[in-house]
């Protein structure tokens, strides 16, 4: 089968810094792949590499869908169906929820998802459709967050750390709906901190230290001494 994401040899720089060295991973239709490693490993870089967000780096390939994005700029990788819920939110803090969910359907393109599924997937969020997004929690936040990244109708999905700084059951909840978005054929490549939640939703982890990749795999083919070598190293 062909794979929807496929990256090979990715470096990526900050200036005189790199921060990813000859990254190789792909990600096939409806999979869904966890990125972990430490602070600094280079896991927000590597999403926003292959989002285009990021352009200081290169590739020998990167392909969505079989046709080659580096040079596609972040808008145009949108349009072709995939999306990055990023680090932090980033929603437009003048803007109400729904004028943010809007603002994905414009960047994106037509399907499953729209305005009503997203309020039918996070019910909260009708009621406070109207409201800008600063007066919401942070749990409801990160709800619009991906919200506005569905609404573009990604047929992969991209989510840097959407666990950090949330009570446990808000996070939980978030994750549920993980299972209706891969419902619905969308892939997902998640970055999480918590290795225990990484390893029992995703069909395949990889595991970034220093900006290259240690291990990559099915989580039940390595034992947590593997694991745990390859995100801290063996000094
Ligand atoms: P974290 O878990 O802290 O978010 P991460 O695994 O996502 O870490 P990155 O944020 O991708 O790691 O950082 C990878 C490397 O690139 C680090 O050495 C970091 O200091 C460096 N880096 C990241 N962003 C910048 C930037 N804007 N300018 C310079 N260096 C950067």
């Amino acid at each position: 089968m062909k794979p929807l994401l496929h990256v090979e040899d990715l470096n990526a720089f900050y200036g005189d810094l790199q921060a990813l060295f000859g990254v190789d991973f792909s990600v096939g239709e409806g999979e869904c792949i966890a990125v972990i490693g430490s602070n600094g490993a280079g896991k927000s870089t590597l999403l926003r590499s292959v989002t285009g967000l990021h352009r200081g780096r290169s590739a020998k390939r990167l392909s969505l869908a079989g046709a080659e994005i580096s040079q596609r700029a972040a808008s145009e990788i949108v349009a072709m169906g995939m999306t990055l819920v990023p680090e932090g939110r980033r929603l437009f803090s003048s803007l109400t929820v729904e004028e943010n969910l809007t603002i994905g359907r414009s960047a994106g393109r037509a399907g499953y998802w729209n305005l009503s599924r997203i309020y039918e997937l996070f019910p909260t969020l009708l009621e406070l459709g109207g409201r800008p997004v600063t007066k919401l929690s942070g749990g409801q936040q990160q709800m619009v967050a991906m919200g506005r990244a569905l609404m573009t109708n990604p047929n992969l999905l991209l989510c840097d750390e959407i666990s950090l700084g949330l009570a446990p059951v808000v996070v939980k909840g978030i994750y549920d709906n993980f299972a209706r978005v891969r419902g619905q054929g969308t892939a997902v490549i998640i970055v999480e901190q918590d290795i225990g939640r990484a390893l029992s939703v995703a069909d395949r982890i990889i595991c970034l230290r220093k900006g290259a990749v240690m291990l990559s795999g099915a989580p039940a083919s390595f034992t947590r001494n593997q694991i745990a070598e390859a995100y801290f190293g063996v000094e």
